[in-house]
């Protein structure tokens, strides 16, 4: 193996750890906690799991947490009051609402009627907006820690040739406006992409985002390219058991790569450590104590 291993989890400890000082700092000039607030509809296995790690690691930082749990067929009426009542409670910085929804709801209609300066997911359509037009705004954590991670592999970006595999609104198009904001030369792929291999062959830097287990591979990689796996794929392991992949080969690629993220422990860290900072900055915001640029 040749490639670099970008280590996601300890940046993320780091990232955590400035988020709690600050938060300290925070709460001390506002005199109360930073405070995020995350809904859950329904009792999807995996998004509780989320959810409870969300929640201790906010608290773990020192913010206030607060969870509301609401049963499965709780109306789109109700999920939307309730959004309107945390908008116009001035001890909630952050509401997330996990997704996915269960199929009743319109999260599109859930998404927008959260207030956008309380929107620390980064989904809000004027989050995207900003994003696209250069202005500050809240951006997705996935994509956001990516670049976190890159930066400080890299240093500076401009110039680079980036690839971004997918084109979600989570991850794929705010990573691609992310790299252009850096000053790269973006291309996004997707699943009509003509000879995805030889468009990520000319890559300085590829964000693979597709959900498709080791879909990347060896030969696809421009030697030295850094490497950046958003995939979470849980694959069959034999004898009943499962483990989880990335959208990167990774031992075939991290011979080719000069920098790669592993699955686990790359990406995926970042995703709550981000949020922690977003949530942050809302608190800053909202309650009108002024933050460091660059503090964070
Ligand atoms: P989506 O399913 O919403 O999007 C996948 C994208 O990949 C689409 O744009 C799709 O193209 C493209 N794609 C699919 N197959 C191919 C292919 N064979 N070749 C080229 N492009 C392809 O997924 P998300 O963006 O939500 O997530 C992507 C991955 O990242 C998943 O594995 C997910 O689990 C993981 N993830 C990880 C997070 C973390 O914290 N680390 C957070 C969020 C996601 P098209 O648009 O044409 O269909």
């Amino acid at each position: 193996m040749s490639a670099a291993i970008i280590d996601g989890k300890a940046f993320a400890e780091g990232l955590r750890e400035r988020v709690g000082a600050l938060a300290a700092d925070f709460t001390a000039k506002a005199g109360r906690k930073p405070g995020l607030t995350v809904v859950l509809v329904g009792e999807d296995p995996a998004s509780a799991v989320y959810v409870r790690s969300k929640g201790k690691a906010t608290e773990a930082a020192g913010m206030k947490s607060d969870t509301i749990r609401l049963p499965a067929e709780t109306s789109e009426a109700d999920l939307l009051d309730l959004v309107g009542s945390l908008n116009a409670d001035d001890s909630v910085d952050g509401i997330l609402v996990q997704l996915p929804l269960p199929k009743h709801i319109n999260e599109s209609a859930v998404i927008a009627a959260i207030d956008p300066n309380k929107d620390v997911d980064g989904f809000h359509p004027v989050n995207a907006g900003r994003l696209a037009t250069g202005l500050n705004g809240f951006v997705p954590c996935t994509p956001l820690g990516c670049l976190m991670l890159l930066k400080d592999r890299l240093g500076d970006l401009a110039g680079k040739e980036a690839v971004v595999i997918g084109r979600s609104n989570i991850v794929g198009k705010p990573m691609a406006q992310l790299l252009l904001g850096e000053s790269c030369t973006v291309t996004i792929a997707h699943s009509r992409t003509k000879d995805l291999p030889e468009v990520v062959r000319r890559a300085d830097i590829v964000v693979a985002a597709a959900g498709r287990p080791e879909m990347v591979k060896a030969d696809w990689i421009k030697p030295g390219a850094a490497v950046i796996d958003v995939g979470i794929n849980r694959i069959d392991a034999g004898e009943g058991k499962t483990r989880l992949v990335g959208d990167v080969a990774f031992g075939e690629v991290a011979g080719v790569a000069g920098a790669i993220t592993p699955v686990p422990g790359g990406v995926g860290p970042m995703t709550i450590a981000v949020l922690l900072r977003n949530a942050l900055v809302a608190a800053h915001r909202n309650a009108g104590v002024p933050l460091e640029k660059g503090a964070i």
